[in-house]
C-alpha cells in the first residue's frame, strides 16, 4: 500500500478524520439508547432511501437500539387504482373498506416492509419485519369520525405492547414495523404510521423519535421556504396544532411528537428523507438539520 504524501491529500484525510471524530460525543450519548425512526412513503424511492438504510445499519453497529417504522401510502393508492378503486381521504385518513384493508395489508406488510428488510439485510442478518398485528404490538380501536362519516377499518392506537420489539433489539436486531394494527375481533385496522411511531416511541421509553419525510422540516408557512422552524418546544407544537397552521401529512407527525414527548421521549425531529444521510447529519454532527422539538424542562 502506498501512503498519500502530498500535503493536500493529507489535509483531505485529516478533514475526514475530523468528521468521524466529531461523531464521538454523539455516539457516546446515543449508544445503548432507543431511537424510533419513521420513514415516510413520500421519501421512498428518492435518492435518500439507500443512504437511510446505511444510516440505520450504522446506528445499529454503534450500539443504538433502532426501530424503523414505515409508511407506504402512495404505494397503497397505486395498488388501489390498479384494482379500480379510488382512494378517498377524510381529514388525512384513508377511507378503508374491507377490500382496501386487504390491499393495504398486502402492500405494507408484504411489499414495503419486505423491501426495507431486504435492503437492510444486504449488510448482514439485522432486520426483522413485523406488523402491529404481530405480538399485539399495536392494538387499534375503530376511529370515530367527528363528521359521522364511515371510515371503515381505520383505527387509532389504543394500546402498544413492545415485548416483541424488545426481544429483537435485545438480540441486536432491527425491527421494521408496518403499521397495520390488530383491531376488534382479530381484524386488521389501518392506523396512521406517524401516530403509531409516536406511541411506540413513548412505550419504548425512546431517547428520540425521528420522522423522515419529503420536506426540510416544519414550516411556519408551507408556501414560504424561509419559514423553516428549527427548534420548538412541545407546548409550541401543541399551539400550532390548535392554531391549525399545519395541514395534511404534518398533522399526524406533530400529534405523534406530542404523544412521544408527553410520554417521556426527550427529543423529536422532522427531517428531509430525500436528502442523503439526513439521519446521520442530525444525530452525529454538531450542526442539526430540519426541525427539532424538545421537552420544556430541557430549555
Ligand atoms: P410522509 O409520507 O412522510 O408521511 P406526508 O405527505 O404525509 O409524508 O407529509 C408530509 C407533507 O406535509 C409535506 O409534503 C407537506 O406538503 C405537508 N405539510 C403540510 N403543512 C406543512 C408545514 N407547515 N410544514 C411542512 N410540511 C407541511
Ligand atoms: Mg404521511
Amino acid at each position: 500500500m502506498t501512503l498519500p504524501t502530498s500535503p493536500s491529500s493529507l489535509d483531505d484525510l485529516q478533514a475526514k478524520a475530523a468528521a468521524v471524530h466529531e461523531a464521538l460525543p454523539w455516539i457516546k450519548r446515543l449508544s445503548g439508547c432507543t431511537v424510533v425512526v419513521k420513514y415516510g412513503g413520500a421519501a421512498m424511492g428518492t435518492a435518500g432511501f439507500d443512504a437511510f438504510v446505511d444510516d440505520v445499519v450504522l446506528l445499529r453497529y454503534v450500539g443504538v437500539d433502532v426501530i424503523v417504522v414505515h409508511g407506504g401510502g402512495p404505494e397503497v393508492s397505486q395498488l388501489m387504482t390498479r384494482f379500480g378503486k379510488e382512494p378517498v381521504f377524510v381529514d388525512g385518513h384513508r377511507v378503508t373498506d374491507a377490500e382496501t384493508m386487504d390491499l393495504a395489508r398486502m402492500v405494507l406488510v408484504g411489499r414495503v416492509n419486505k423491501t426495507l428488510v431486504g435492503r437492510i439485510n444486504t449488510h448482514g442478518r439485522l432486520a426483522v419485519g413485523l406488523s402491529g398485528e404481530d405480538g399485539l404490538l399495536l392494538v387499534a380501536r375503530p376511529r370515530v369520525d367527528p363528521g359521522g362519516r364511515d371510515l371503515g377499518y381505520v383505527g387509532d392506537v389504543a394500546a402498544v405492547d413492545p415485548t416483541a420489539l424488545r426481544a429483537l433489539t435485545d438480540k441486536g436486531l432491527v425491527p421494521v414495523v408496518a403499521t397495520v394494527a390488530a383491531g376488534p375481533e382479530g381484524l386488521p385496522y389501518n392506523v396512521n404510521a406517524d401516530a403509531a411511531a409516536g406511541s411506540l416511541a413513548a412505550a419504548l421509553g425512546a431517547e428520540k423519535l425521528v420522522y423522515l419525510t419529503d420536506v426540510e422540516g416544519l414550516y411556519a408557512d408551507l408556501a414560504d421556504p424561509g419559514s423553516l422552524l428549527e427548534q420548538l418546544t412541545v407546548d409550541e407544537v401543541e399551539a400550532i396544532l390548535v392554531g391549525g397552521q399545519v395541514a395534511s401529512g404534518m398533522v399526524p407527525k406533530l400529534t405523534g411528537i406530542v404523544t412521544a414527548l408527553r410520554g417521556g421521549v426527550r427529543r423529536a425531529h422532522i427531517l428531509d428523507g430525500r436528502r442523503e444521510h439526513a439521519l446521520l447529519l442530525e444525530l452525529f454532527t454538531d450542526s442539526g438539520v430540519g426541525t427539532m422539538v424538545q421537552a420544556e424542562e430541557e430549555l
